[in-house]
C-alpha cells in the first residue's frame, strides 16, 4: 500500500466559478504509477466544494441558477455581520455540496463515467487561488 499527496494550485474567478480538473487529477494518478485504488480530492478552504458533474454548457449555468435561488448571495445571514466579509453564502454552499470527494481508480485510470466529470467550484465572491489536495491511497 502506498499513499502519495500531490497538490493542484487553480485560478478561480469565484462567484460559482465552475472548474474541470478532471484532467489534472488523472495527470497526478498517471505520474503514480499506481493501479488500484481510491483517489480523495479535497478542497482546502471553506467557500469552495469538490464534486461531480456533467461538464456542458447547460449545467454551468443551471448550477449556478438554482444555487442562488437555494441560497441567495444577497440575503441576511449571520456569517457576514461576524466578518463583513459578505460570503456567507459561499460557506453554507461549500458546507452542502461538500468540500471532498473519493473516487476509486483501477487499472490506472479514474472510474469517473463517460458525462461525469471533477470540478471544483468556487463559490466565493472574489477571485481566489485555490489549492485542491489530491490524495491517492492504493498499490
Ligand atoms: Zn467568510
Amino acid at each position: 500500500m502506498k499513499i502519495l499527496t500531490k497538490e493542484l494550485i487553480i485560478e478561480s474567478r469565484g462567484n460559482c466559478d465552475i472548474i474541470d480538473i478532471t484532467d489534472e487529477v488523472q495527470r497526478i494518478l498517471n505520474a503514480s504509477n499506481m493501479l488500484e485504488g481510491i483517489c480523495n480530492i479535497f478542497s482546502i478552504g471553506s467557500t469552495a466544494s469538490v464534486t461531480t458533474i456533467e461538464f456542458e454548457p447547460g449545467l454551468l449555468q443551471d448550477i449556478p441558477k438554482i444555487l442562488e435561488k437555494l441560497i441567495p448571495t444577497y440575503s441576511r445571514y449571520h456569517h457576514n455581520d461576524t466578518w463583513g466579509d459578505g460570503n456567507g453564502h459561499a460557506h453554507i454552499r461549500s458546507a452542502i455540496i461538500g468540500t471532498s470527494l473519493n473516487v476509486p481508480f483501477n487499472s490506472g485510470m479514474l472510474m469517473t463515467g463517460t458525462w461525469q466529470q471533477i470540478v471544483l467550484i468556487d463559490f466565493d465572491n472574489k477571485k481566489r487561488t485555490r489549492r485542491v489536495a489530491v490524495q491517492l491511497t492504493g498499490i
